[in-house]
């Protein structure tokens, strides 16, 4: 189980659901996923380069500054000195553009420029 939450246009009613937070509890079954690039470039390299250092996967919002917002799995790496690497560069796939993760942005449609309201506390199993 996780949550999440909408954003909605108010203007055209363009809609997308945003999921965040944990509940990969078993990272190592994603290994073969990382090392195929499914979780962005940084997460392969580093896991390539140190594959006994321990990861979780958690699910953060990204928005972009064309607009568009969504969710990604972000791999944070726990390092050997016990800091911790998070694995947040995707590429906004509306636009191209390389995303950070919590860079919340303005909250406008990136079909018609409208506003977005967001709506939280979605569930689901
Ligand atoms: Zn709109
Ligand atoms: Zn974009």
């Amino acid at each position: 189980m996780g949550v999440g939450f909408d954003v909605i246009c108010e203007k055209c009613g363009n809609r997308k659901t945003v999921l965040i937070g944990g509940g990969m509890l078993l990272p190592q079954e994603f290994r073969d996923d990382i090392l195929e690039g499914r979780f962005g470039q940084d997460a392969r390299e580093i896991l390539r380069e140190h594959p006994d250092w321990h990861f979780w996967i958690d699910n953060q919002p990204f928005s972009c500054s064309c607009g568009y917002v969504t969710g990604f799995a972000v791999v944070i790496f726990i390092t050997d000195d016990g800091r911790q690497i998070r694995c947040d560069r995707h590429r906004c796939s509306q636009c191209g553009k390389v995303l950070r993760a919590n860079s919340w942005g303005k909250g406008i449609c990136w079909k018609c420029g409208g506003r977005m309201e967001r709506y939280e506390s979605m569930m689901w199993d």
